[in-house]
């Protein structure tokens, strides 16, 4: 299928679309071809939709690829569309229509003594969060760092938030999505009609289906179950904070341990300065000159913002004594350390709700994008790593080789969990700024191929590089490509769905 039959395809789908939809629905114009594509792309045009329509109900989105089975169009569903640095509103083949699901923002069911919620995709988090407050809930949300998003689109990419639900892909339980030929299916305890436990039982009959949907071009989910924390009776809190760049292996290796014996709750993050920096204002306020900012205005920037090299906050949810005791523990772990005493805060319930270190919804990482100045973007290379010290290091080094080679200044953050580490590295840029336009793509590039040559996959990434970290997943001659290929042509023939995401392809695009 060439790009213009593509387009075509689309026209005609678009026209018979606002028969289903109506007029108002449909999105053709050229202003709004542009704002579906990706806000933060040099090239806009590189991953163009050809249009959008928005869908409302499960009939509406079971009409609309019954007419692109016909037509040949390809569809491509988006929640609230906020993915920023993996691609946005965009979809990876350029003439792909937008099933914009935005307005399906129904908060079925909050569950307050099960702790979950079921939602439509178009629910923000800014959406869950007003309506657990106006309810006086006692539920606790994890949110994202820029929370700007829908709850359903967030988890089914895997994102992450510093909370002890923060792995959002672990807390779906129960999926309700229609398949690329209209029909409709419901995972795990829901395939039961009348099922009382759809999003409380993880295990049901059978195999598992909820994670088949994360990531994936296998259907579009119109209902999304998500366990919800319960609120703690109190939290503390303990900052941290390394001096130099090479402290981050004893970082990791001072944290993993604590967190795989349950000692911390949650994911904790070092985090780099320039990250923090940025946001807290654009680097010009610290350096107006091109090239790398310089090590003495690196350590300007730490000592007036009375931060590390590293920094990372570590945070306790339960009943006082309870995770006093654990406070106690990792203190004792920690201390020898650093040099001052470890000190940290406490929130009881009562007090002031944004001190809780509860999942509040906010949008300031945003502000990182202005760290270049001009019209500014970002893009995430997000690998994952065994829980490692030295493992963390050598990346570290690497990646800032790369980095410095790119000239653009190293922002990363290393989550260390248990047993593994999310290292998400944003590479901050200017769009107007040619030279970073031609840096930023070859930076990817280096990086991916960099930790697949160490045995590290990504975790996520931006759709431009969808096919070239599916090909990292190299063993047996790409036997997984070629699983979710056949899995691909059996559930949607006539390759509608999502043609290209995470590198998966349907037949017709294959050899395109
Ligand atoms: P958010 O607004 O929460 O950041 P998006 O709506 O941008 O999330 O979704 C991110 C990606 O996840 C989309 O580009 C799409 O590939 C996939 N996705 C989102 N919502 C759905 C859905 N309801 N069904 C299937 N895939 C989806």
């Amino acid at each position: 299928m060439t790009p213009v039959s593509l387009r075509r395809a689309a026209a005609t789908f678009l026209d018979r679309a606002t028969r289903i939809v109506g007029a108002d629905r449909v999105f053709a114009a050229a202003e709004d071809r542009a704002a579906y594509s990706d806000a933060m792309a040099f090239d806009p045009g590189t991953h163009a939709p050809s249009g959008a329509v928005a869908a409302e109900t499960v009939e509406e989105i079971q009409a609309l690829l019954r007419i692109a089975n016909e037509c040949g169009a390809a569809l491509w569903p988006i929640s609230r569309g906020k993915n920023f640095g993996y691609g946005g509103t965009a979809p990876v083949l350029a003439g792909a229509v937008i099933l914009d699901l935005s307005r399906m923002r129904r908060i079925i069911e909050i569950d307050e003594k099960r702790g979950y919620c079921a939602v439509e995709p178009g629910v923000g988090f800014f959406d869950l969060y007003d309506r657990l407050q106006a309810m006086g809930s006692k539920l606790w949300l994890s949110v994202p760092g820029n929370a700007w998003g829908s709850v359903a689109g967030n988890a089914l990419e895997r994102g992450a938030g510093p909370q002890p639900y923060g792995d959002h892909g672990a807390q779906i339980c129960g999926i309700e999505a229609v398949l690329p030929d209209g029909s409709l299916v419901r995972t795990g305890a829901g395939a039961m009609a009348g099922s009382k436990t759809w999003h409380v039982a993880r295990n049901a009959y059978g195999p598992g289906w909820d994670q088949m949907f994360c990531q994936s071009n296998f259907g579009i989910v119109t209902k999304l179950g998500l366990w919800l924390m319960p609120a703690p009776e109190a939290t503390m809190t303990i900052h941290l904070s390394l001096p130099e760049p090479e402290d981050l292996g004893r970082g990791v290796d001072m944290l993993y341990p604590l967190r795989q014996r349950g000692l911390i709750d949650h994911d904790a993050a070092w985090v780099s300065y320039v990250g923090i920096a940025s946001y807290v204002g654009p680097r010009s306020q610290w350096y107006q000159g091109d090239g790398l900012l310089p090590d003495e205005v690196g350590r300007t920037i730490r000592q007036e913002l009375g931060i590390g090299w590293w920094n990372a906050e570590l945070n306790f949810y339960g009943a006082e004594p309870v995770i006093a005791a654990k406070l106690a523990v990792v203190k004792a772990a920690l201390q020898p350390h650093f040099r001052d005493p470890i000190t940290h805060t406490v929130w009881r319930q009562g007090d002031p709700f944004a001190l809780s270190k509860a999942g509040i919804p906010g949008t300031r990482d945003m502000a990182m994008i202005g760290w270049y100045g001009g019209r500014g973007g970002h893009i995430g290379f997000s690998p994952l790593l065994p829980a490692d010290g030295a493992q963390a290091n050598a990346q570290l080094a690497r990646t800032r080789r790369r980095y410095a080679e790119a000239g653009i200044d190293y922002y990363g953050a290393f989550a260390v969990g248990g047993r593994t580490i999310v290292n998400i590295n944003e590479i901050l840029y200017d769009r107007d700024d040619p030279k970073m336009a031609r840096n930023v793509p070859a930076l990817m590039d280096a990086l991916i191929a960099d930790a697949a040559a160490e045995g590290y996959c990504e975790y996520r990434t931006h759709i431009d590089h969808m096919d070239r970290v599916a090909a990292s997943f190299d063993f047996n001659d790409h036997a997984m490509r070629r699983l979710n290929g056949r899995l691909k042509d059996m559930l949607d023939p006539n390759g509608v769905l999502a043609p290209g995401k995470q590198g998966i392809w349907p037949r017709r695009f294959r050899d395109r």
